[in-house]
C-alpha cells in the first residue's frame, strides 16, 4: 500500500517538474513593463513604441518607412 502511494507522489512530483518545463510562468500583467505599441503609419505594422520612429507626430515601424513617407 505504502509503494502505491510513494508511487503516486513521484508521479505527481514528476508531472509538475515537466508542467513547470513544458509551460514557462506567465507573468502577472506588470503596467511597468507593458509598453505601448504603436501602428507604422506607412504599412500598417504594429511595433514597441520604443523602437518605432516618430516624425510630424506618427510613428513609423523602421527609418525606411519614415523616409519613404516624407519623400
Ligand atoms: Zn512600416
Amino acid at each position: 500500500m505504502f509503494k502505491i502511494i510513494l508511487f503516486a507522489l513521484i508521479g505527481w512530483v514528476i508531472y509538475k517538474l515537466i508542467k513547470r518545463i513544458a509551460a514557462p510562468k506567465i507573468k502577472p500583467p506588470n503596467t511597468q513593463a507593458v509598453e505601448d505599441i504603436v501602428q507604422c503609419v506607412y504599412c500598417g505594422v504594429y511595433s514597441p513604441k520604443r523602437g518605432s520612429f516618430l516624425i510630424n507626430h506618427q510613428y513609423y515601424c523602421c527609418e525606411d518607412h519614415s523616409k519613404q513617407a516624407s519623400e
